[in-house]
C-alpha cells in the first residue's frame, strides 16, 4: 500500500515535474521569437540573420461597437500567429500601439501622435535596430492612416541606417489599393466595417458590441468619377465628415465565419512575406 503510494507520489511529481518542463520549454519557445523576452546577448546571437517584425496599430474610435484599440489587436495576433508559423528566422518586437489617428481625434478615447512624432519615433527604432546588428524589420500595419508615413520612414531607415524595409498589412486598405468584395458596402469600407468586425468577432468576441452595430456608407463618393477612396485623386478627410458614429462601412455584415477566414488568410499570406523579406536582396551589381 505503502508502496503504490509512493508510486503514486513519484508520478504525480514526475507528472509535476513533467508539465513545468513543458511549461518552461514553451517559455523558453515563446521567448526566442519575443524581443522583450530576450537578452541582450540573446539578440546579439541572433542578430545577423534575423528579421524584426514591428506591429502596429492604433488607439481610435471604432464606432459603438468595436473596441479602440482594434488595429493593434489585430496587428498583433497575425503578426504573433504568423511568427509562431514561420520556420525562418523572426522576432517579434513590441506593438507601437499608440500611432496617426488625426482623423478619429474628435472622438473620445482616441490617442493619436503627431506626424512628427510618429516619424521621430519610428527613426528612433530603425536606428536601435541597426545598433543591435539587425537589418532586415518588417512592418505589419494595422491602420490606414498609418501608412503614408511607414512608406516615408521605409525609404528613411534603408537611405540612412542602410536597413531593408518592408512594410504589409493583415488586410490592404481598400482606399490603398485592396479589393472589396461586391457586397452593399460598395467598396467604401474603410473602418470598422464588414471584415474588420468580423476579424474582432473571431479574435476578441468579448469585446464586440455587435447590436450597436450600423451600416454606414458613403453611397455619395459613388457620384465621382476621380476622387474617391482607391481612385486617381484622394482627400482629405475626418471619420466625423461620414457621420457621427464614426463608421465608414456596413459592420452588420460581420460573422465570425468570415473573420476566421480573414484572419487565417491574413496569417499565411505574411508568413509567406517573411519568407521573401528574409531573402529579398537588391542585386550584387547594385552596392557597385
Ligand atoms: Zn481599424
Amino acid at each position: 500500500m505503502a508502496t503504490f503510494a509512493n508510486v503514486e507520489v513519484h508520478t504525480i511529481i514526475t507528472e509535476e515535474h513533467n508539465k513545468r518542463s513543458s511549461r518552461q520549454l514553451n517559455i523558453i519557445s515563446m521567448a526566442s521569437s519575443c524581443w522583450i523576452e530576450l537578452t541582450s546577448n540573446d539578440v546579439s546571437d541572433r542578430a545577423g540573420g534575423v528579421l524584426a517584425v514591428q506591429p502596429i496599430g492604433a488607439v481610435e474610435q471604432h464606432g459603438p461597437h468595436l473596441p479602440l484599440g482594434t488595429d493593434s489587436i489585430v496587428a498583433e495576433s497575425v503578426a504573433t500567429e504568423a511568427i509562431a508559423r514561420f520556420s525562418g528566422s523572426a522576432l517579434l518586437l513590441p506593438t507601437i500601439a499608440v500611432a496617426l489617428s488625426r482623423e478619429h481625434l474628435w472622438a473620445p478615447g482616441t490617442i493619436s501622435l503627431s506626424p512628427q512624432t510618429l516619424l521621430s519615433l519610428l527613426d528612433d527604432v530603425g536606428q536601435s535596430l541597426q545598433s543591435a546588428g539587425v537589418n532586415r524589420l518588417v512592418f505589419l500595419n494595422g491602420h490606414g492612416g498609418n501608412s503614408a508615413i511607414l512608406r516615408v520612414i521605409c525609404r528613411e531607415l534603408r537611405v540612412q541606417y542602410g536597413l531593408m524595409t518592408f512594410l504589409a498589412h493583415p488586410q490592404l486598405p481598400l482606399d490603398q489599393g485592396g479589393v472589396a468584395q461586391d457586397d452593399t458596402e460598395m467598396g467604401f469600407a474603410v473602418h470598422a466595417g464588414r471584415v474588420e468586425t468580423s476579424i474582432m468577432l473571431y479574435l476578441r468576441p468579448e469585446l464586440v458590441v455587435l447590436d450597436r452595430a450600423a451600416r454606414h456608407v458613403p453611397e455619395w463618393l459613388g457620384d465621382f468619377e476621380h476622387i474617391g477612396f482607391g481612385k486617381e485623386v484622394t482627400f482629405g478627410w475626418s471619420s466625423q465628415d461620414f457621420g457621427a458614429t464614426g463608421v465608414i462601412g456596413d459592420p452588420t455584415l460581420a460573422t465570425t465565419d468570415q473573420g476566421k477566414l480573414a484572419f487565417e488568410s491574413a496569417v499565411n499570406r505574411f508568413v509567406e512575406v517573411l519568407s521573401e523579406a528574409s531573402i529579398f536582396a537588391f542585386p550584387p551589381s547594385a552596392l557597385q
